[in-house]
């Protein structure tokens, strides 16, 4: 595995690789077993993976959550390794923003200023489109790998190459999840032993809210046999919708096209996010 910095090393690595397939995961570190699927997948489609590691400053709206990610750069360089990345990529944050950088790539719409684009703030997915066209300009994969687990983000990354027409194939994968249903994510590290059996109580609302689904309920019933478990838990939501999977505008009646019920809540002092596809 090579280690690279910089753009420059980054691109001078990958030079002799490019008349291959080359496969990208972007992440912000604090590797777990989600990411390693997605890396799973990178290698079995691709001659090459890429991975990054960048904790991007630009898509977090409260610094004391920047601050408190976790950076665990060692024990991901090893998982990384073991996982068969060929390029490992984590650059400054001035490598990325140097002095002078003032590029704001962004999209308009519901896509980007609902539920966690409403609750994290407008910059959030600026930040995060930024970001990912820098990388994929940087890196210029074939396909790129996001996770269902961010189900609004790999949205906003579809609409974002689809609408400045970058040739990179978008790979979704499912969620990862513990064997509890607690879906994995790098701040569950931070999830005290109570935190983390509250935390259970998403997934569980979320099967409730498919079941619901699947009799047949509407939208405001399936959230509200779904918000009955998070009360359980005493969990408050910052939000609990059925959305349009495809635009992430909030869907009132039942649910007809491919529909996603998401949720976030502060568990503890961890901010969470999960969902389920509906349809
Ligand atoms: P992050 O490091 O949290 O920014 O995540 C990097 C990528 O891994 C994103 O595309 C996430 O959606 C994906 N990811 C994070 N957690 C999971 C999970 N539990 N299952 C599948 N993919 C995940």
């Amino acid at each position: 595995m090579i280690v690279v910095n910089t753009v420059s090393a980054l691109r001078h690595a990958l030079a002799p690789h490019r008349t291959g397939s080359i496969g990208f995961v972007p992440t912000m570190g604090a590797l777990h077993q989600g990411h390693l699927e997605l890396l799973r997948r990178a290698g079995q489609d691709n001659d090459v993976v890429v991975l990054s590691v960048f904790v991007n400053p630009a898509q977090f709206n409260d610094p004391a959550d920047l601050a408190a990610y976790p950076r665990t750069d060692a024990q991901d360089r090893a998982h990384a390794e073991n996982a068969g990345v060929e390029i490992y990529f984590a650059p400054t944050v001035d490598e990325v923003y140097p002095t002078g950088f003032s590029a704001t790539v962004s999209l308009a719409g519901p896509i980007v200023e609902t539920f966690e684009g409403a609750h994290r703030g407008s910059g959030h997915f600026h930040g995060v489109t930024t970001v990912v066209t820098k990388l994929l300009m940087m890196i210029r994969p074939d396909r790129a790998y996001f996770g269902q687990k961010d189900a609004q983000q790999l949205r906003v990354v579809q609409a974002l190459v689809a609408d400045l027409d970058i040739e990179v194939q978008i790979v979704d994968v499912p969620t990862v999840r513990e064997s509890d249903g607690l879906a994995m994510s790098s701040r569950n590290v931070r999830l005290t032993p109570d935190d983390r059996s509250m935390a259970l109580g998403l997934n569980q609302a979320l099967q409730t809210g498919r079941a619901a689904f699947e009799l047949g309920e509407s939208a405001e019933a399936i959230v509200a046999s779904a918000a009955t478990v998070l009360d359980h838990y005493s969990i408050t939501a910052e939000y609990l919708a059925v959305v349009d999977g495809a635009d992430f505008r909030q869907v009132v009646d039942v649910p007809s096209r491919r529909a996603v019920l998401v949720v976030a809540a502060l568990v503890g002092r961890t901010r969470l996010i999960d969902n389920i596809v509906l349809q």
